[in-house]
């Protein structure tokens, strides 16, 4: 009840400063319409350009307003809204066009006053911005690349939409006005330096260090961390961080990882790290002591939020982290609920944490079910994909109001699950799924 709430706190939160610039135009003085499509164009200006401003407000990752919905919904609705902000700026000087034909004029460099050209400047950022974010993996574009190029190209977008409100003035231009566009354009530029420099600043004076490396079953490493000079910080089970490893804050080179240790022991964080690319890749090449920078908690993956008798977990893969990091705090808790975990891999020989799983079963109320898709021989376990006959062998037969579904692994095996659990009646409302592909 708290976070929904919450949710609905910030939500509200998130209207206000959308709706703060279109405020400012009904303030008297209220300059002479000049006819209706002109003025919805520039309404729709003002509220794309709100809207770009507060994009910086989602992507800030403020914990208490990402905390009652996640990161993963943050980042979606940051996409859908950039979208829908791009389409009002896109339509502000398209209408105008229409409605003033002879404002293309203005396409000369001699005749347009600089405030057009500024305005210009910022849609081409934006469409170069959305067609580098829609087309990143199609266009093979490195995603540290892109993610310096985001930040510039969002900032200029930024900058140059104020300039071109400020420079066109006719809206604005009452003292009262100035003064209230004056501070809500201060405004989004205070976060931009929040976000770009006050927040780096902050995680570089609290730096951790690698205590441990640890090398996994199935390429996968884990380090573990412990805070230098400050106390760290408390988590939920099943949680992630973005770390820095090689870089300062202030690069932008930060990787998102789920805790794989648990939440009573926030003095040793860990994290278990698959290779699958450039940066994943070098893990195994970090040395003990590493000074490594870690941005969080986030994320609303947790048993922590989802009260309940029992829990099935589903994990593919590297997924397996952040339930084994529930597992884990469960066993410090001495948690004696039954709980059912399917675990699905490739290999029975690189299958992530077998061994101490096996010894979890001792500790906890756990089953376990190993989904294994080339199995040794002999194997006498389940074999394949997950499938409805598989999930109805294994999950309680039992289905009742107090039992939560958690899901971590490759995005088709979440949609595939959430698809299989609905089928057997479980209730979206109780799974509860952490993807790892965020961008
Ligand atoms: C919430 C969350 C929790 C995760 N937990 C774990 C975990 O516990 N263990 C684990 O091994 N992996 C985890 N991942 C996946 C991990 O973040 C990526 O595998 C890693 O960032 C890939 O980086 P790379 O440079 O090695 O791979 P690349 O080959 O460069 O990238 C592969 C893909 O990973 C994504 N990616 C790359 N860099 C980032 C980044 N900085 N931020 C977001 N996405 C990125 C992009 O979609 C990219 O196309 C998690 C991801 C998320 C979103």
């Amino acid at each position: 009840m708290y976070y929904i709430f919450l949710g609905i706190f910030w939500v509200g939160v998130y209207l206000a400063l959308i709706m703060a610039p279109l405020v400012v135009l009904l303030v008297s003085p209220v300059p002479a319409g000049s006819g209706f499509w002109w003025d919805v164009s520039l309404a729709l200006g003002f509220a794309g350009t709100a809207m770009m401003g507060t994009l910086f407000f989602q992507t800030a990752r403020f914990r208490r307003a990402s905390a009652p919905f996640g990161i993963d919904i943050i980042y979606y609705f940051h996409r859908q809204i950039s979208l829908v902000a791009f389409a009002f700026i896109l339509i502000h000087p398209l209408l105008l066009l229409t409605v003033e034909p002879s404002l293309w004029g203005f396409f000369r460099p001699a005749v347009a006053p600089w405030h057009f050209w500024a305005g210009v400047g910022s849609l081409l950022a934006l469409c170069l911005l959305l067609v580098s974010s829609l087309c990143r993996k199609p266009l093979h574009i490195d995603y540290d690349r892109w993610r310096v190029a985001h930040a510039v190209l969002a900032t200029l977008a930024l900058v140059l939409a104020i300039a071109h409100i400020e420079g066109v003035g006719h809206y604005v231009d009452a003292p009262s006005k100035k003064l209230l566009w004056g501070l809500i354009s201060l405004s989004w530029l205070l976060l931009l330096a929040y976000v770009r420099l006050v927040k780096p600043a902050l995680l570089l004076r609290r730096p951790f260090r690698v205590t441990e490396v640890i090398a996994e079953r199935g390429d996968a490493w884990t380090l573990q961390l412990a805070p230098e000079g400050h106390a760290g910080f408390s988590f939920q089970p099943g949680q992630f961080a973005w770390l820095t490893v090689w870089d300062s804050p202030f690069a932008l080179k930060e990787h998102p990882f789920s805790f794989a240790s648990s939440a009573e022991h926030p003095g040793a964080l860990r994290f278990t790290i698959k290779a699958l690319g450039d940066f994943t890749a070098r893990i195994k090449e970090v040395a003990v002591g590493q000074k490594v920078y870690v941005d969080g908690p986030y994320g609303s993956f947790s048993t922590d939020r989802q009260p309940a008798d029992s829990y099935v977990f589903i994990a593919g893969g590297i997924g397996i982290v952040p339930i084994m990091g529930i597992l884990r705090t469960l066993v410090d808790r001495a948690d004696r609920r039954p709980l059912l975990l399917i675990y699905a891999y490739h290999t029975w020989e690189r299958l992530t944490f077998r061994e101490e799983l096996e010894t979890l079963r001792g500790q906890l109320d756990l089953r376990l079910v190993f989904v294994l898709k080339e199995p040794p021989q002999g194997w006498q376990g389940e074999v394949g994909l997950l499938s409805e006959e598989l999930l109805a062998r294994h999950l309680p037969q039992q289905q009742n109001d107090r039992q939560e579904y958690f899901i971590c692994g490759p995005v088709s095996m979440i949609q595939l699950s959430e698809k299989l659990l609905n089928r057997l009646g479980v209730p979206l409302s109780k799974i509860h799924s952490e993807l790892f592909d965020l961008v």
